[in-house]
């Protein structure tokens, strides 16, 4: 927005009144927010089964705002107040534990997050990047997953084989307890 590479109406989590906010900052005409970037909704937080969670660790990866507890093979659960419903942990779950449950009711886009949640989100975002910064040239982004092919690291070294070995065999072992799960619901 500062360079005017982007339009004031690409931020869902702000909605439409963030979009009047931008505008009266920004001087230009208010737009209805782009669809391209999500829809307006609830303030909602991430919530693992951990009776599903095999604790592979993927999902704590994956956090921009460290908002997951965990250890390996150590089922993991999510702090609330840390968490910005911003849905990154989702998709890479290997067993698909992870929901979003809405904390807001009816309050949707910027009215739906009070002021410290907002503070809160932009500080723990800040540590987060400047933790992934400074150890950044001995450690590879974790990458998105698709199936087991996510899981390689081709710089990794002994430790860290050792570790994708485990997530391995926990992405494996998720996979066989899924079908045999689904075996036992058929009729
Ligand atoms: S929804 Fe986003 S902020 Fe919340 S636990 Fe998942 S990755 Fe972290
Ligand atoms: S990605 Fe899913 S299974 Fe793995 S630790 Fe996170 S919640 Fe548990």
């Amino acid at each position: 927005m500062a360079t005017g590479a982007a339009e004031i109406n690409q931020c869902p989590p702000g909605g439409a009144l963030g979009v009047q906010r931008l505008a009266e900052i920004t001087g230009k005409p208010v737009l209805a927010l782009n669809p391209i970037h999500g829809s307006e909704g609830p303030r909602a937080v991430a919530v693992i089964d951990e009776d599903w969670c095999i604790g592979c660790t993927l999902c704590l990866d994956a956090c921009p705002t460290d908002a997951i507890l965990g250890g390996n093979k150590v089922m993991h659960t999510v702090m609330e107040a840390c968490c910005t419903g911003c849905e990154l942990c989702i998709p890479v779950c290997p067993v698909d534990c992870i929901s979003l449950e809405n904390v807001s009711g009816e309050r949707t886009g910027w009215l739906a997050w009070s002021q410290a949640d907002a503070d809160m989100a932009l500080s723990r975002y800040e540590i987060h990047s400047l933790r992934r910064t400074s150890s950044a040239p001995s450690k590879p982004e974790t990458p998105a997953i698709s199936g087991s092919a996510g899981l390689a690291s081709p710089a990794a070294g002994p430790a860290s084989a050792s570790a994708v070995a485990d997530k391995k065999r926990a992405v494996i072992a998720a996979a066989l307890a899924s079908a045999r799960a689904a075996r036992q619901s058929k009729p």
